[in-house]
């Protein structure tokens, strides 16, 4: 007898109820056009507001400054790896070097992608924790710095209080920061001030996967190389505000839905607030013993995805099937690491993390 399933998915993930039943209600008939949002014209008046408001309210929600436009793109978190490199390094002579921050699977893509464009400097590294700054092993001039400032895999999020370099930091004189924030962009505070490019697929905290946000600021538009798909010229869809070719309608549409939900509840303080609560509650969980396992280092916890092993593998299959007879599912870690991942994201309710909890503490015998 479940009563509640809660989706601990990594992406697609949990969205909110109230945003699938309005477009539940709205899907045969937006406001009275006599179309569903999959048939409108992206240029047409109709989803022009859809995608101006989508923008208006992303912009408010991230206090995104005035000299940065918001891209809304297809191809995923996973294309942009290509995709930087063949807009920012039009400008910069061949053989530029880009930085990086290993800190897991997902950077580690990056560096993989970005080494097809330009030579690449792993310029620190670990799968555990953000290495301290003044360890990183900088390229003086290098085109950009990269990072992944939350790796939905491995369970390493920056710590924003000291993680991110500050934009007057002189090791970063003229070199802009580029961050994949995918799996947790709206679920704290940034200051977007700091970075030349965020990037972000949507199916986390935004939407549906198809959807990919680009946040650039102004003055590294127009740097493409030669090779760049036109679709994909950062400068080219930005000056078409996202409409130089068809964008994914659908999923800007639910994006802007999920938006105006954000900010009913309170915006991204209030996200922040819930996820650093909901993170604390699972943490303190795995923590009482060593029954699970949690490796990241403590200031380095991510408070979205949370990976975490059970010191007797023999009964991960068990854990399982007890968890999805609970309604808990896709708890299953990412097959590259193993073990149990909770993905607990801005939509997944508190509710949620304490009936994940209420099972760990049965499934341990405590
Ligand atoms: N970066 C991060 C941090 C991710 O979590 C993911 C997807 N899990 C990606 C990139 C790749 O995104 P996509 O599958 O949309 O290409």
């Amino acid at each position: 007898n479940v009563t509640h399933i809660y989706n601990f998915s990594a992406g697609p993930a949990v969205l909110p109820k109230e945003v699938l039943t309005q477009a539940a209600a709205e899907m045969l008939d937006w406001h009275g056009s006599g179309m569903s949002v999959m048939e409108m014209s992206h240029r047409g008046p109709e989803f022009m507001s859809i995608y101006k408001a989508a923008e208006r309210d992303l912009r408010e929600l991230l206090a995104v400054p005035d000299n940065y436009k918001i891209l809304f793109m297809q191809g995923g978190g996973l294309s942009q790896n290509a995709l930087i490199p063949l807009n920012l390094l039009g400008h910069k002579p061949a053989g530029a070097t880009i930085d990086f921050i290993h800190t897991g699977s997902w950077s580690g893509k990056s560096i993989k992608e970005a080494g097809k464009y330009a030579n690449v400097n792993i310029a620190a590294s670990s799968m555990t924790s953000v290495p301290p700054q003044s360890k990183w092993q900088l390229t003086p001039g290098a085109a950009y710095l990269h990072m992944c400032t939350n790796e939905t895999i491995d369970g390493v999020e920056y710590d924003f209080d000291g993680g991110v370099p500050d934009a007057a930091d002189p090791r970063l004189a003229g070199v802009p920061l580029v961050a994949d924030m995918s799996s947790h962009i709206l679920s704290r505070e940034i200051d977007v001030a700091k970075y030349g490019v965020i990037f972000a697929g949507a199916q986390k905290n935004i939407g549906p996967a198809g959807v990919t946000i680009v946040i650039i600021r102004d003055d590294l538009l127009g740097h493409a190389l030669p090779a760049c798909p036109s679709a994909f010229d950062f400068k080219l869809v930005a000056d078409n505000e996202s409409m130089y070719n068809t964008p994914p309608t659908y999923g800007i549409y639910i994006a802007g839905l999920v938006f105006q939900w954000l900010k009913a509840q309170g915006g991204v303080a209030e996200m922040e607030r819930r996820a650093k609560a909901k993170a604390e509650l699972l943490y303190a969980a795995l923590d009482v013993d060593d029954f699970y396992q949690n490796r990241v280092a403590l200031p380095n916890r991510s408070r979205m995805n949370v990976p975490f092993y059970l010191k007797d593998e023999s009964q991960n299959e068990a854990f399982l099937a007890g968890a999805k007879a609970r309604g808990l599912l896709q708890l299953k870690g990412h097959k590259s690491v193993g073990g149990m991942r909770a993905s607990i994201y801005n939509a997944m309710p508190i509710e949620g993390v304490q009936a994940l909890v209420d099972y760990l503490n049965e499934f341990a015998g405590r």
